[in-house]
């Protein structure tokens, strides 16, 4: 996969990627990540990609004409996917992330000061994506979060092969609490069942137990979830199904 971002400061992508699993992906060819600083396609003598807003007002807005030539180069091996980073756009999820993993060329267009020109996102921006109801002072941390999120996903990145599928949001429950050694630290004990090597036990634990935090924490997400007949089953053994039945269903918990 091929990640095209189209950015004024393009330093601020050098060190996330020269580290992790980003840094392996790279070194592997599963995914490539070409950095345009749009400065380069500015036309003026200054190399000015900004300026003041007509109407008056605070701040200065990206101008669109070094955006577009410097997204025409790029598209010239093909369209590909253009989002604009924006506090106005979708608020970003992993269903998101799985979905523009599906992609072979996605653009990333992060702006800066008080955003881009209104023409430039109408002419040519197919989607517009948040990070958080919050304002950051540039998209290049969110476009860092897209290509993070997104790698994550692709086929081959994750040393594990399922461990992308169990995490938080992809299986739709959040996850379950994780221990390592020390078997005792500062007087808690790792939870028995994970000590006796039975498979099955310990499957049936962590699956209550993320269904336990999901009640806790984020009940609105058990709405989406599909339990199968087996789940259930452990639901009603543990005495949750009616509670996981009723915030599913929207009601407020019963204590
Ligand atoms: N004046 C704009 C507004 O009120 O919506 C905010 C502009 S912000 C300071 C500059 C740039 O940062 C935006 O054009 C966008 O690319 C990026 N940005 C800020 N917050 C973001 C968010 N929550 N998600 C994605 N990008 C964001």
């Amino acid at each position: 996969m091929r990640f095209e971002v189209l950015t004024i400061f393009p330093d601020l992508f050098t060190s996330p990627l020269q580290e992790g699993i980003l840094k392996r992906a790279l070194l592997a060819d599963q995914i490539r990540v070409n950095l345009h600083n749009i400065r380069e396609w500015a036309t003026d003598k200054h190399a000015m990609t900004d300026d003041r807003p007509f109407g008056g007002g605070e701040g200065m807005v990206m101008k669109p004409e070094p955006l577009a030539a410097c997204l025409k180069d790029v598209q010239a091996d093909g369209k590909g996917t253009v989002v604009l980073l924006s506090p106005r756009g979708a608020v970003y999820s992993q269903e998101t992330a799985e979905r523009l993993a599906g992609l072979d060329k996605l653009i990333l267009v992060c702006g800066r000061y008080e955003g881009v020109d209104e023409r430039f996102r109408r002419l040519y921006v197919d989607e517009e994506l948040s990070i958080g109801d919050y304002i950051l002072t540039g998209g290049e941390l969110a476009a860092m979060v897209v290509i993070d999120s997104v790698t994550r996903v692709l086929p081959g990145v994750l040393g594990c092969a399922d461990s992308a599928a169990r995490d938080t949001f992809s299986c739709g429950l959040l996850k379950h609490g994780q221990y390592t050694r020390p078997r005792e630290f500062s007087g808690l004990s790792v939870p028995e069942v994970l000590l006796n090597g039975d498979h099955a036990r310990i499957e049936e634990y962590r699956f209550l137990e993320s269904v336990r935090e999901t009640l806790h924490r984020r009940p609105d997400l058990l709405g989406k979830v599909t339990f199968s007949k087996a789940e259930k089953k452990q639901l009603r053994r543990a005495g949750l199904l009616n509670q996981v039945q009723q915030a599913a269903s929207g009601q407020p918990q019963q204590n």
